[in-house]
């Protein structure tokens, strides 16, 4: 494989120390949030909350400990602060004409030190009111805060209150957004970004940092979905994803500081506009997510269907096998340019020019808006054949683009209709590429795991992640195979197309795909639905 810069060159700069600092991963507990999305939904027991705890217990600390801390215990003190308000476009009202951008808009200038893995950021939000009610506040997810000191908000500008409690922040205007009329706030901000957890916390590694790679996924703030008048946050758990996502418009300048030789890998359009400073763009996206390495090696192909590919690895995916050398990074790229190809001609388009897949040095994988992470651990036990997880893990993130970054569901609450979907698209690009594969992968990837629970269970219901990913991923494999022999292939990917063209850029529950079907195919699933659904 030859190794070449991206046309857009990403990033270059300054120094390497790693931060001898210990922190903790942990999540804090947040207030219960009413909310009237998807009322179908009834927990059927008590949400178990995560108390914090520090760096030392977080070393021996297991998925299973961590998660079984099932006790409300009390919410962190509120930071309520009145801002100064000195720009006199914060927090007015502005109103009149609509576009057809996303409600929502972010501009953010943040500069990262590498060295001491930490964040400044100011932040402006333009938000427009695009539903028929006013409302007086803004509640935006604070993801970094679900670790113990690792966000500091400093101030929101704009606002006339403000209060952060746990991952959700209030912002109270000064007087109701009205129908039709935008505002924007603006936040200060700084993180000091966790070093990469153990247990269950290793699984959150694309917020971390580690001995030759920054994750910063799900580092800014975003605005949270709101549905029926109510403002949608999910409370933090070991399992799975809490994230409702809607989609935005992102506009990011990074200043790099003590980060010689450090590469960016970033979704979208990236500029370099030198001196360490790299600005870039992301429409209509769920979230703005990006990774920083003095080591990264890119790889870059250009798809069928004209996706700029770029695979940064971290020098270390020449593998030698009895039968010689092989490269993870040469098949981890070929295999995520394929399947972008493969379903973007059956479920439509994959929306940016470009596509980044990212080594991680965390668990398993993880998607984000035009950029995932494949972990390590597959790059390393790549053989040179195609029937591994390096293989699995990528196209699986792969077609996340399409159920998460398109379709958004509720991570928290409906997490099978991403994780299904993207787990059963690996067997549709095996059946696509490698055909004598796919009774391999029933039994490697389903069958050995006996998966039990029902696939819509939502991820506060389980103790461990394993029985989360035999429930949710691998039982809903198995509804969706046999969702497929009762309708039939051309009825079954017609209904999987259907539910991206459909919910293109909206966020939906279990009853959004469930009603595409007419009333012959519910007849005719029934009984499928009623074997692995509690609510068929
Ligand atoms: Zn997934």
């Amino acid at each position: 494989m030859t190794h070449r810069m991206l046309r857009r060159p990403l990033a270059i700069l300054a120094a390497v120390m790693l931060c001898g600092c210990t922190l903790s991963q942990a999540a804090p507990t947040a207030v219960p949030t009413a909310t009237t999305f998807q009322p179908e939904i009834a927990l059927g027991s008590p949400v178990p909350t995560l108390a914090r705890y520090d760096a030392s217990s977080a070393v021996t600390s297991t998925p299973d400990s961590a998660g079984a801390q099932a006790a409300q215990s009390t919410a962190p003190a509120a930071d309520e602060a009145t801002p100064d308000g000195s720009d006199a476009t914060l927090g007015a009202m502005i109103c009149g004409a609509d576009d057809d951008a996303p409600s929502t808009a972010h501009t953010v200038s943040a500069t990262i030190d590498y060295g001491e893995r930490t964040v400044e950021a100011r932040h402006l939000v333009r938000h427009f009111n695009r539903t028929a009610t006013a409302y007086s506040d803004l509640v935006f997810n604070i993801e970094p805060n679900y670790w113990l000191n690792a966000f500091q908000l400093d101030g929101v500008s704009g606002a006339a209150t403000y209060g952060l409690t746990g991952r959700r922040l209030t912002v109270q205007l000064a007087e109701p957004l009205e129908p039709g009329c935008a505002v924007q706030i603006e936040m200060t901000y700084r993180m000091t970004i966790p070093p990469l957890g153990a247990g269950a916390a290793s699984f959150r590694g694309y917020f971390s940092s580690g001995d030759r790679q920054i994750n910063l996924g799900h580092w800014l703030p975003t605005l949270a979905l709101r549905v029926s008048d109510a403002w949608i946050t999910r409370e933090a758990f070991f399992a799975g994803e809490q994230n409702v996502l809607d989609i935005a418009d992102w506009d990011v300048t990074l200043t790099l500081t003590n980060a010689d030789g450090v590469i960016v890998a970033a979704p979208g359009d990236v500029e370099d506009l030198g001196d360490g400073r790299y600005h870039g763009t992301l429409r209509r996206a769920r979230d703005y997510s990006i990774s920083l390495s003095d080591q990264f090696v890119v790889a870059e192909q250009e798809s069928v269907t004209g996706v700029q590919v770029a695979l940064y690895t971290l020098g270390d995916t020449e593998i030698q096998t009895a039968d010689g050398p092989v490269d993870g990074a040469h098949h981890a790229l070929a295999m995520a340019t394929r399947s972008l190809e493969l379903f973007t001609e059956r479920f439509g388009p994959y929306p940016y020019d470009r596509f980044v897949v990212v080594q991680g040095d965390f668990p398993d994988g993880m998607e984000f808006s035009g950029l995932v992470f494949v972990s390590s651990t597959w790059f390393e036990r790549y053989t040179g054949k195609p029937d591994g997880y390096l293989t699995l893990i990528t196209v699986h993130e792969v077609v996340h683009q399409w159920w998460y970054a398109r379709v958004g569901s509720d991570a928290a609450l409906s997490p099978w209709l991403d994780e299904a979907l993207s787990t059963y698209s690996e067997h549709i690009f095996l059946e696509q590429f490698y055909p004598n594969l796919t009774d391999w992968w029933w039994q490697f990837r389903v069958e050995d795991y006996a998966p039990t629970g029902f696939v819509d269970s939502t991820v506060y219901e389980f103790t461990t992640i394993r029985e989360y990913i035999n429930a949710v991923y691998l039982n809903g494999v198995r509804m969706l195979g046999q969702l497929r022999r009762d309708l039939g292939d051309a009825a079954f990917f017609d209904l999987l197309a259907r539910y991206a063209a459909t919910y293109d850029g909206q966020v939906v529950g279990s009853t959004a795909f469930w009603s595409l079907m007419s009333p012959e195919q519910a007849e005719a699933t029934r009984q499928t639905r009623q074997q692995f659904l509690r609510r068929p």
